[in-house]
């Protein structure tokens, strides 16, 4: 394969990725390009070309499928996301987890805070590091400042599940996976943590793989 063009002007590259058509390739966890942190988006592709990069992104996401793909796992370093979960779980894991259903939407340099002190811990995975789960605390409630794809202000406070989605593709846009926040004694394959710690909470995982979890 040949190494990615990756001093072409951004918007060159972005043509080159989207000239193919359908799902884009995702890079995987050892590409630089996940750790090197994104440019402010500010332009660059304009708005033809970056409504037709987020329609790719998001045509991405679902055939993964995923409930979000930050750009740079795409390969292109730009701080531009996208998010989406229709929420298809029991309602007793819907309720432990916050998981409420959330509209797709594009986030554009976006930054969070967290809104006060309490932590959520659950499972969580990333379409570029496929097979693995592990559990994150995150905050439970997080301040997401940026914008949209038409430039719009976005400052919202998202919590529940919506709240660990923003942060983890947020976390990307900064070169960080979710493996760098982990309990890495969770770590599981999709097919342990599917047979085994399917739970609403993972309290039981925290007991028997030796973790600790915030309280
Ligand atoms: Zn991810």
């Amino acid at each position: 394969m040949a190494p990615p063009r990756e001093h072409a002007p951004l918007a060159e590259r972005v043509e080159e990725l989207l000239a193919a058509g359908g799902p884009l390739p995702i890079v995987a966890a050892g590409r630089p390009v996940l750790r090197r942190g994104a440019e402010h988006y500010d332009g660059q592709l304009g708005p033809a070309l970056l409504a037709r990069f987020v329609e790719a992104l998001r045509v991405t996401m679902h055939a993964a499928p995923g409930v979000g793909l930050a750009a740079p796992q795409v390969g292109i370093e730009l701080r531009i996301a996208v998010v989406e979960d229709p929420a298809p779980v029991p309602e007793e894991v819907a309720v432990a987890r916050g998981r409420v259903p959330q509209p797709f939407r594009v986030l554009v340099n976006p930054s969070y805070e967290p809104v006060g002190t309490a932590r959520a811990a659950f499972f969580e995975g990333c379409l570029s590091v496929p097979g693995w789960q592990a559990v994150v605390a995150r905050h439970a409630e997080v301040r997401l400042r940026g914008q949209d794809e038409h430039g719009r202000a976005l400052d919202e406070v998202f919590g529940g599940w919506p709240a660990r989605i923003v942060q983890h593709e947020t976390d990307h846009l900064d070169g960080t996976l979710y493996l760098d926040r982990a309990e890495l004694r969770s770590l599981s394959t999709n097919e342990a943590a599917a047979a085994l710690w399917a739970q609403p909470t993972p309290d039981a995982a925290a007991e028997q793989l030796g973790f600790e979890l915030p309280r």
